[in-house]
């Protein structure tokens, strides 16, 4: 069976889109996960865009072995340098060179030439290709390109020493039988001399990113680009866990599969979720809240009679169970590890287990069961606020409607130094957030503030996730306790400690 490779760009196409940026440990924290779904490249984000990106890419690459590691470079010299140093250490580091191969970005946006796009590629490919021993090139909006002139492009790069052809349809333009034409046209014109890979980058602007890339893959395709949740630019990528679910579902049909382990597909699901705060819609295929919700008599009816007859995928084997297990204050801590495993959190240190612990320990003095959407929480929080150099050490909040509302603070910094706040506000929370700024002289304001219980019932936990405006820049925070207010807090406190 021909085995198609998954090139995953959620930290980079997918980091992009408004609303669903991540900071190192975040993107460090995905990147795990990713490694743990076997996904057989790791796009791990433009190195020579900014600092942040820069440090993102260099990190993945120091950590996570055993796999391709790629930045982005657009198509000159520097860049790839750039993006060279960052993804050297990796195991199998890979340079992603892109530009645009179309009239009209060559002349709209680019301001060049179809001979200067060619003189272009041909030289600094063979100048990443100096550097690094795996190269991809991309050409952007290659489905709006004249096929002459991509087939000189793509070949031009293969002689420079390209292994990898990615055709890009940028802005979701080309219908899947459009694009497998497309792909043979290509594979037909090019010298294949050596061996090169084909893939295609799918974007969803008219909802065919998953349709396209399964057609890609039916003319040939060797390598698909996607992204968990189908996040990225505008309307998204190629959704991972559709494209690999189709194949896995009809394996018959299709005749290929990828290596992921579909077990964790769901978990990957929601720690993005966990992460960025973006929800994925509710008829989302695979991965979204109804995609395996029965209501209907008919339905219901049927699937009690056999589970097979509304539904194509088992629940199980995208990692969707429901857990039997009641974890509560009896619960030890290799029942805890034994459940973040199951849940997709494997990989966290010893100083984030002992913590982790005991705020599992009292939650669950507090709350008697504690829930898989609980254990969430409390490891999102501790992943966010790991490095913090602030901590809550103590408060008291005076609320009511007879009395001014007033927050007495004292907060902690690594080092052992102590800073006590005291204020007043229009409500608890107001107080709270003016008493932290008092006691830490810092000028942050509160942009966006939004509390959401994480399970049923008045004993719930609540979740609190805010974006704060300081010193010029705008960092989110998150927190979560069963008291909201202690909530609040540690989400401001997360947010100053991520500025
Ligand atoms: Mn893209």
């Amino acid at each position: 069976m021909r085995k198609i490779e998954i090139f995953d760009s959620t930290l980079r196409d997918g980091e992009q889109a408004p609303g669903f940026s991540m900071n190192l440990a975040e993107k460090l924290s995905m990147a795990r996960m990713l490694q743990a779904l076997n996904v057989d490249v790791i796009d791990a984000g433009f190195a020579a865009c900014s600092q942040g990106d820069y440090a993102c890419v260099k990190t993945i690459a120091d950590e996570i072995k055993g796999i391709c590691v790629a930045s982005l470079c657009r198509c000159v010299e520097t860049d790839c340098d750039i993006a060279w140093n960052a993804v050297k250490s990796a195991e199998k580091p890979l340079l992603n060179i892109f530009i645009a191969t179309s009239d009209l970005h060559i002349t709209q946006k680019l301001h060049s030439s179809r001979e200067e796009v060619l003189e272009t590629v041909g030289r600094v490919v063979a100048y990443a290709r100096a550097l690094c021993p795996e190269i991809e090139f991309s050409a952007e909006d290659a489905t709006r390109t004249d096929r002459e002139f991509l087939l000189k492009v793509f070949q031009t790069a293969l002689d420079n020493g390209a292994s990898v052809l990615n055709i890009a349809d940028t802005v979701g333009y080309i219908q899947p039988e459009e694009l497998k034409e497309l792909i043979k046209y290509i594979r037909g014109g090019l010298s294949s001399y050596k061996e090169y890979k084909l893939s295609v980058h799918c974007h969803n602007d008219l909802g065919l990113a998953t349709a396209n890339t399964l057609a890609a893959i039916e003319a040939g395709a060797d390598r698909v680009d996607c992204t968990v949740n189908g996040i990225g630019e505008r309307a998204g990528n190629a959704s991972l866990e559709e494209v690999v679910m189709s194949l896995r579902t009809r394996k018959e049909y299709y005749g290929c599969d990828t290596g992921i382990n579909t077990k964790l597909i769901v978990p990957a699901s929601r720690k993005l979720v966990m992460l960025t705060g973006v929800k994925v819609q509710a008829n989302k295929a695979v991965v979204g809240k109804n995609a395996f919700a029965h209501e209907s008599g008919i339905h219901v009816h049927g699937m009690v009679a056999d589970r097979r007859t509304y539904e194509i995928i088992d629940p199980e084997d995208i990692g969707l169970t429901e857990s039997r297990i009641i974890m509560g204050k009896h619960s030890g801590r290799h029942a805890l590890e034994d459940r973040l495993a199951v849940l997709g959190f494997n990989n966290l240190n010893q100083l984030q287990m002992d913590a982790l612990f005991e705020k599992f320990k009292l939650l669950a003095e507090a709350k008697k069961i504690v829930s898989d959407k609980d254990i969430e929480a409390l490891v999102k929080a501790e992943i966010l606020d790991y490095m913090g150099e602030y901590r809550l050490d103590k408060y008291i909040i005076n609320s009511g409607n007879v009395l001014s509302n007033t927050c007495n603070i004292r907060i902690v910094k690594s080092d052992g130094t102590a800073f006590e706040g005291f204020a007043t506000g229009e409500g608890p929370i107001d107080a709270a957030y003016n008493a932290i700024n008092d006691a830490l002289g810092t000028d942050a304001k509160l942009l966006d503030y939004m509390i959401e219980s994480v399970t049923g019932g008045t004993d719930a936990q609540g979740a609190v996730s805010v974006k704060v405006s300081l010193d010029d820049k705008v960092v989110k925070g998150y927190g979560v306790n069963v008291n909201i207010f202690e909530a609040s807090i540690s989400a401001y406190l997360n947010a100053i400690n991520n500025s």
